[in-house]
């Protein structure tokens, strides 16, 4: 048959009207969502075995024997794993299991030698966790706390990874059995910035105990999360669980995407069904997994060749085991701790202690900028949060690749509050720095003439000047258009190369026009 041009059309606008046709009652719904997060612990070696874990090495290098499931081979549990585990544990607020149990999981896949995974099926490693985290979208919303309960932490094998071929499947081992603990909070939040905003929460904890490298692109951290929704007063609905979503925007987009989806099921009369779906990172939509449709029998069973897990608590230190109470004095300070520290210590406000400890180099550049100065802090963070972010847009690089070192800001802040420079300035030292000027800002300064004008004469004299250039700006001005009054100001900045102390400025130029009239 054939389709002109316009019946083609036809075709497929139809189902896009249809979609777009119902208008979702947001208002009508309340949405769940829980998380859960498959975090590689940092370790050189895997759980069970010595094979290395490094990422990016050449396909099956990282294998033992245990690892590709040779009859006769035997689990050893790595120590620095459970450390990792019961310190993630408890910066997480958990109850430490003192005796946790290994069990198999099984299922069929080619990746997993063994047809079954070691976890933790019938005491994990801790329960009943709790973290309060702020949610803080720049520019939308001002920030608020909420809190999640964590209902556990367990320890188990990672599996390998299949490669897809049209005629074929490969298998690279690599993975298999490198050690992953997984989170499971509660369905205690209620969209994807809360989402997101837990998981950037959980990254900055991890990395902070040396836990998890978090590196999402790698696949070092995954987020499964499960979404729901229903009506007030309602029990919660049949949820939907969207499958290892590999960056933080991710979480907020496959999150948002998926409660929307469910609204407009609901509304048009639909039902949600109980199903695992993938985040379509370009497309920005889940779409359905075709390889959990069934509902799987796991055949949990306990791993007969690996003893109770059993630590330690109170002084007593027993040589090769693990101590809760010790590693509890490991805890380093954890964001939130940050964030008070800042606000309380140095008066910054929220959003400035959000913005600063969620960055954790620009974190360092603030703390070591503010070593041993005398400036306000407040100053010192907003020139962060400001300018040297708009430079890293600007000239499109990360701030580890610059040259910018916290000696250098400490100047720029110290000539800044000491009225040496101006604001404007302090954005073109800045830009000398990223250009790869490699003198102190002192004598950038210096050198290019960039000292701020701040001797009042002088600065009556410029205002003077341009209000004799600009005759037609000041008539309109003195009819009443007081717009034009920033444009004056814009003609002395520019006659002064931005140089002008434009407080001062503003001042002076209000008094010449006065006079005039
Ligand atoms: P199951 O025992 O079926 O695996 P869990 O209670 O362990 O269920 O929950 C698995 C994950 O799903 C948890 O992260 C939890 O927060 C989340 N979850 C449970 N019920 C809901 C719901 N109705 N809506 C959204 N998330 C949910
Ligand atoms: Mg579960």
């Amino acid at each position: 048959m054939f389709l002109s041009h316009k019946s083609l059309q036809a075709i497929q606008i139809q189902p896009l009207k249809q979609y777009y046709s119902i208008t979702i009652n947001k208002s009508k719904w309340k949405s769940v969502v829980g998380l859960e997060v498959h975090a590689q612990i940092f370790s050189e070696s895997k759980l069970f075995s010595g094979a290395a874990t490094k990422f990016l090495s050449p396909v099956n290098t990282n294998v033992s024997l245990f690892d590709m499931a040779t009859p006769g081979t035997l689990p050893i549990l790595n120590k620095r794993c459970v450390e990792a585990g019961v310190l993630t544990a408890l910066a997480l607020n958990c109850t430490i299991n003192p005796i946790s149990y290994f069990d198999r999981k099984h299922y069929f896949y080619a990746d997993l030698p063994a047809g079954y995974q070691i976890t933790q099926q019938r005491a994990p490693l801790a329960r009943n966790g709790n973290l309060q985290f702020s949610v803080f979208t720049t520019g939308v919303q001002k920030p608020y706390k909420t809190n999640v309960r964590l209902k556990q932490v367990q320890l188990e094998q990672d599996s390998g990874k299949s490669l897809h071929e049209s005629d074929r499947s490969l298998v690279d081992l690599n993975r298999a059995g490198v050690p992953l603990m997984e989170l499971v909070f509660e369905p205690d939040l209620t969209n994807g910035e809360e989402a997101a905003a837990l998981i950037k929460e959980l990254i900055i904890i991890l990395q902070r105990l040396n836990t998890c490298s978090c590196k999402m692109e790698e696949g070092a951290l995954r987020v499964d999360a499960n979404v729901s929704i229903h009506q007030d007063g309602e029990p919660f609905g049949i949820r939907s669980e969207i499958k290892n979503i590999g960056s933080v925007r991710g979480v907020a987009g496959a999150v948002k995407f998926e409660i929307e989806r469910q609204m407009k099921i609901k509304e048009s009369g639909g039902e949600i069904v109980n199903e695992t779906r993938a985040w379509d990172m370009e497309n920005r939509v889940t779409v359905p997994m075709r390889d959990k449709e069934v509902q799987q029998d796991y055949r949990y069973m306990p791993e007969p060749n690996l003893p109770p897990l059993h630590l330690d608590v109170g002084p007593i230190i027993r040589d090769g085991f693990i101590n809760i109470d010790s590693l509890k004095s490991k805890i380093p300070e954890l964001p939130e701790q940050t964030r008070i520290r800042l606000r309380e210590e140095l008066g910054l406000t929220a959003e400035q202690c959000i913005i600063l400890v969620n960055d954790p180099s620009l974190l360092e550049l603030f703390i070591g900028s503010l070593n041993g100065q005398k400036f306000r802090a407040s100053t010192l963070a907003n020139f962060l949060i400001n300018e040297l972010n708009t430079a890293l847009n600007k000239f499109e690089v990360e701030l580890h690749d610059t040259q910018i070192r916290a000696l250098h800001i400490g100047e720029i802040i110290r000539m800044l509050e000491g009225s040496l420079i101006n604001r404007s300035t302090a954005k073109m030292v800045l830009d000398e720095l990223f250009m790869g000027n490699l003198k102190a800002p002192s004598e950038i300064v210096e050198e290019k003439g960039w000292k701020q004008i701040v001797d009042e004469a002088e600065l009556r004299k410029i205002c003077q000047e341009v209000i004799d250039e600009n005759e037609k700006m000041v008539t309109a001005f003195l009819k009443g258009k007081v717009k034009v009054f920033q444009a004056l100001l814009g003609a002395v900045a520019i006659k002064t190369n931005k140089r002008a102390d434009m407080a001062k400025c503003d001042k002076i130029m209000k008094e010449l026009l006065h006079n005039i009239k």
